[in-house]
Parts: C-alpha cells; sequence; structure tokens
C-alpha cells in the first residue's frame, strides 16, 4: 500500500473536501500514474450526491484521467516509466464473458470495475477511487495511450465525453449524407458536435441556451437549434437519421423522437435522475427507435483518441484548481460550463 491525496465526499449532501487514502502496491500486469488532469463529468455529481443511488462513501470521483507512469509490474509490456498514460471510466472487466469478448467491456455481463465507486477487493474499503487524486493504479489493459499531438489537459475529457458520443455516432454510422441531431452543449454534447462534424455528417445542435447558438457553429454544428422556440422545432420534423441527447436533467423527450425520421434512432446518453417518459405513439408511428449508449469499450476508446488525434480533436476546457471543484459543480448545475472543467491536479498538492 501507498498513501494517495485527493478530494472526496463523506455523505450524500456533504462538500468534496481533502482525503487521505491507500492505493495498492502495482501487481505484475498494474500501471502507476502520477494524475496531471482530470476532466470534471456530470456522472461524477450524479455519483458524489446520490442520485442515482448506490453511491459507496467516501465518494472519490474522476474518470477523464491523464497522467505520467511512475512504475509499471514486472509483466507490463504495454507502457514503461515517464510514459503519458489515460484512464477513462472502467479498471477492470471480467475479459471472459461474451461482451468482453468482443471488446464491449463497458457491457460485461457479470459488470466492469467502474474507476470509482466500483467494487474492488483490493481497495481499502473495498471500491474504487477516481482521478480527483494524486495517483492511480490500473492493470495495463485498462490504460490508453494518448496521441502526442493532443494537449494533455484538453485531451482528458476526450476518456468519458469524447467515447460516450463517439460510440453512438459510430454504431449509427454518423457520416455524409446523415442528419446528425446533438441535444445539449455540455461536456459530452459539445464532443458529440466536434466527432460528428469530423465524421462528414450534418450536424444540428440542440440547445436551451441562447448564449450557446454562437459557439454550437464554432464547435462544427451546421445549424443551431434553439429548443425552448417551437417554431425552430418544427422546422426539423422527421427529418433526423440520428439524434443523440446528452441532457443531465430530466426533458421532453417525445420533442425530439418527432424530430427523427421513418426508422431513424434517438440515443440517450444523457443519464438524469429520474425517468424520461417515452410516449409509445413517439416511437410506433414512423417505426422510430428510442435507444441507449454506455461509454465504449476499451479497444473503441483508443480508436476514438487516435482519431481525436489525427483530426486534431480536443475539448475545449477551463482549468480549474482543485479546491474550487464544489464551485464547479454548482456551475454545471446552471448549465454554465464551456465546455468542460478540468482539474489541475499539481493544486492538489497545495490544497490537500
Ligand atoms: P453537462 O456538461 O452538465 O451538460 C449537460 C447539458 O445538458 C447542459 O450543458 C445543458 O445544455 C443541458 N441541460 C441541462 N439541464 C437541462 C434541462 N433542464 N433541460 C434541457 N437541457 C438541459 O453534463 P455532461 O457531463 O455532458 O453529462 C451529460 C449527461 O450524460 C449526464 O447525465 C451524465 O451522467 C451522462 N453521462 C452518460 C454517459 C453514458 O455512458 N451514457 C457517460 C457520461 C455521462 P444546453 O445549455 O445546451 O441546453
Ligand atoms: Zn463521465
Amino acid at each position: 500500500m501507498f498513501t494517495c491525496t485527493g478530494y472526496a465526499a463523506e455523505t450524500a449532501t456533504a462538500p468534496l473536501a481533502p482525503f487521505t487514502f491507500q492505493r495498492r502496491d502495482p501487481g505484475p500486469t498494474d500501471v502507476v500514474i502520477e494524475i496531471l488532469y482530470c476532466g470534471v463529468c456530470h456522472s461524477d455529481i450524479h455519483t458524489v450526491r446520490n442520485e442515482w443511488g448506490g453511491t459507496l462513501y467516501p465518494s472519490l470521483p474522476g474518470h477523464e484521467i491523464v497522467g505520467k507512469v511512475t512504475a509499471v509490474g514486472a509483466d507490463v509490456t504495454k507502457f514503461a516509466v515517464g510514459d503519458v498514460a489515460a484512464v477513462g471510466c472502467m479498471v477492470d472487466s471480467c475479459g471472459t464473458c461474451a461482451a468482453c469478448r468482443e471488446g464491449l467491456e463497458q457491457y460485461c455481463e457479470p459488470g466492469f470495475v467502474g474507476t470509482y465507486n466500483g467494487r474492488d477487493d483490493a481497495a481499502v474499503g473495498g471500491h474504487t477511487f477516481g482521478g480527483y487524486s494524486s495517483h492511480i493504479v490500473v492493470t495495463q489493459d485498462f490504460v490508453l495511450k494518448v496521441p502526442k499531438n493532443l494537449d494533455l489537459a484538453a485531451a482528458a475529457p476526450l476518456l468519458c465525453a469524447g467515447i460516450t458520443t463517439y460510440s453512438p455516432l459510430r454504431h449509427w454510422k454518423a457520416g455524409p449524407g446523415k442528419k446528425v441531431g446533438i441535444v445539449g452543449l455540455g461536456g459530452l454534447g459539445h464532443m458529440g458536435v466536434k466527432l460528428a462534424h469530423a465524421m462528414g455528417a450534418h450536424v444540428v445542435l440542440f440547445t436551451t441556451s441562447k448564449s450557446k447558438v454562437a459557439d454550437g457553429k464554432r464547435l462544427g454544428a451546421d445549424e443551431v437549434v434553439l429548443s425552448t422556440d417551437p417554431e425552430q422545432m418544427k422546422a426539423h420534423a422527421e427529418s433526423f437519421d440520428l439524434i443523440v441527447d446528452a441532457v443531465a436533467a430530466p426533458h421532453d423527450i417525445n420533442a425530439y423522437l418527432g424530430l427523427v425520421k421513418r426508422e431513424g434512432t434517438l440515443v440517450q446518453v444523457g443519464a438524469p435522475d429520474k425517468p424520461l417518459a417515452v410516449d409509445v405513439f413517439s416511437v410506433i408511428w414512423r417505426r422510430r427507435n428510442f435507444a441507449g449508449s454506455l461509454i465504449g469499450g476499451i479497444a473503441e476508446t483508443q480508436e476514438m483518441l487516435d482519431f481525436c488525434g489525427e483530426h486534431g480533436i480536443t475539448s475545449d476546457i477551463e482549468m480549474i484548481p482543485i479546491d474550487k471543484i464544489n464551485e464547479a459543480y454548482e456551475r454545471m448545475l446552471k448549465s454554465d460550463v464551456k465546455y468542460r472543467f478540468v482539474i489541475d491536479m499539481a493544486s492538489l498538492k497545495k490544497a490537500a
């Protein structure tokens, strides 16, 4: 065991605060990473505040991790001390079920081990602690490589926001000739706009925030719709091949299903804490599909990072010291982030 520092919440109503804990010494296949940057995902807020239920405390979130390798186990072949390394939402899975064998570790049948709030018999307290911390220890098969041309801080959000939008865009074949909608210009949504644009689709952004219309176009949207304006919504009726909904709060999903064309798909990646009510006639009519998608597998995450390297895509970030994390959460709850907070982990030494 070795001592790490980080920021954790002790209860669903407590703010995140300095926290000292132990991580396992590296086993034969483990990589020890000193964390340089960690992105702030809305899932961190849902988890810390127990909005989905099942949060294990102390809760130490963070699953958009970029850092430097400081030690490797004896059997590690993919990384060496001094390498840049990245970790996303998963740190392990069973490796043997049908999903894992297909490279779909995110759908591991017994369940993958989450980077935080995951079961972990080797962890003190029995559950994993995430990236708002000085170091992390991860088996090499769940560690990713960051293309050399990408800024490391701005690449961190690719590890969740990037892969969570890339995977459904690929699965439902976003590309030239396809009309793709992205709902919500937050961390996930802004990556969705950039990625769908780079794939060659006609991209339409839906936002509730007037202040984000110009940014939507700058980020790669061909059109931006203010979703609070029924006339603007009506103009796109029954026209989309695919809509990716990345909204973090309850909202009217049927307003978007009506914009999907016959046999098209609305895929939900945003995970509000209350159910979304699908009017059955929204899907019966025009044989539409309402689907969901969870992050992406390890191989697909590497493919996404390489795609971003080729296209020079990173996240638009606002860097914060870790002692501003609670303020950052409050701003995200007001949709006030452009477009991802990233924690500069060097600030931890001063704050912890
Ligand atoms: P975020 O940065 O906070 O962005 C969410 C965006 O949703 C906001 O910027 C806002 O965009 C829109 N929004 C917020 N409240 C709204 C409301 N009441 N009505 C309509 N729109 C609203 O969040 P994020 O980190 O991108 O995460 C988005 C969601 O995806 C979260 O629920 C998160 O847990 C989930 N998630 C899922 C997966 C997965 O694997 N499926 C992975 C990661 C995250 P506008 O201002 O443009 O309207
Ligand atoms: Zn996330």
